[in-house]
């Protein structure tokens, strides 16, 4: 049997790895043929919808790649609720700028203050600005680099986490490294010196962490690169957290 015109476009397009013409075929040529474009007016549609859908489908496997615990946007944080922070500093940093040339990011403050919030916040930025994002909890990226230590392939990890252009490690602080640990921990710091960007989070002030690394000299090394070309965030106010329970069980008391 004869093919039809329509499945040898779409075959054809398949080859061509042009996706959205393969499965919107008819609905393409009925929008070209209703709108009489003229053909360069059709060219121009067609491969802006392949772009489109192209940026889509990489925004989202950038999306699933960077393992965001939950999804944050700064549009969603209440500047008002913590005074402590400038939002001069939050729009700044928002155009993105400090990724190019390798800044660093840090959020101090206690329990429930938005730090984990504007971290992965500026990784979704990261995202949208086509940079490659991965978020780890503090103490899953450092038992990634013991395991692969242990394994003797310590180099080949490192090379291979240290990929994305952002790298997010969320709460340092809250559990005490051991001696390898922290040595560990300075190798993957060193790596990307001046050249990736690091997001961390912390319950404890750069002077406290000390009492993370249990030795002063690693501790030291980490904090002094780590902290060397970057924007330190300190949020002092009080728990978003507790805020959100106190007006719950206000809301509980009025019903
Ligand atoms: P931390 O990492 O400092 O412990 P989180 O970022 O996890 O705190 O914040 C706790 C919860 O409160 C999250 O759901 C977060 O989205 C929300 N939150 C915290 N601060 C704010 C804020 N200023 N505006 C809106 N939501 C906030
Ligand atoms: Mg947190």
């Amino acid at each position: 049997m004869e093919e039809t015109l329509d499945c040898r476009l779409q075959k054809m397009a398949a080859r061509l790895k042009l996706t959205y013409t393969r499965d919107h075929l008819s609905e393409l040529v009925d929008n070209v043929d209703r709108s009489k474009m003229s053909p360069r007016e059709m060219l121009d549609y067609i491969f802006g919808k392949e772009i489109e859908k192209r940026e889509a489908n990489h925004y989202k496997q950038a999306l699933m790649a960077a393992h965001f615990p939950a999804i944050k946007k700064l549009k969603d944080f209440d500047l008002t609720f913590q005074p402590s922070i400038n939002p001069g500093i939050i729009r700044e940093l928002s155009k993105m700028e400090w990724v190019e040339t390798g800044r660093n990011l840090a959020f101090f403050g206690p329990p429930g203050v938005g730090k984990t919030h504007l971290a992965i916040a500026y990784g979704c930025l990261a995202l949208e600005h086509g940079y490659s994002v991965r978020f780890y909890p503090a103490p899953l990226l450092l038992a990634l680099l013991e395991k692969a230590q242990k394994e003797g392939v310590f180099d080949e990890k490192l090379r291979e986490i240290n990929k994305p252009k952002v790298i997010i490690i969320d709460e340092i602080g809250y559990l005490p490294y051991n001696h390898n640990l922290a040595h560990l921990f300075f190798h993957f710091i060193s790596k990307r010196y001046e050249k990736k960007s690091i997001i961390v989070t912390s319950n404890r002030a750069p002077s406290e962490w000390r009492l993370v690394f249990s030795d002063q000299q690693v501790s030291d090394a980490i904090t002094d690169r780590l902290f060397h070309h970057c924007s330190l965030i300190v949020i002092s106010g009080d728990s978003y957290r507790l805020h959100q329970q106190e007006m719950q069980n206000q809301n509980i008391q009025v019903q």
